[in-house]
């Protein structure tokens, strides 16, 4: 599939840099826009314990890469490309 996308990591002319994280596509509602939802976890210091967190994050999804929902995702950080969007799906992990 030819990939006309500027906002694609590979094809396009946004680069790279920060963070990349791993997760789960939630939605896949928005063209070219995916929602992945993250775990981690966070230290409290006041119980010794881990408390479990997800946060969701949008990020770009593009044709070439073309994430559905359901799908366990790469994304990395890059500019903001939108209001709400500053990452990038670099590839699918787990279809
Ligand atoms: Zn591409």
């Amino acid at each position: 599939m030819e990939c006309n996308d500027p906002k694609c990591s590979i094809h396009g002319d946004v680069k790279v840099r920060g963070i990349q994280l791993e997760g789960l596509v939630a939605s896949d509602k928005a063209k070219k826009t995916v929602v992945v939802e993250v775990d981690y976890t966070k230290y409290v210091y006041k119980y010794e314990r881990y408390l479990r967190k997800r946060s969701r994050i949008p990020a770009h999804n593009p044709d070439c890469i073309n994430a559905k929902k359901g799908n366990i995702v790469r994304i990395a950080e890059t500019r903001r490309l939108s209001k709400t969007k500053s990452f990038v799906v670099t590839g699918v992990v787990k279809k």
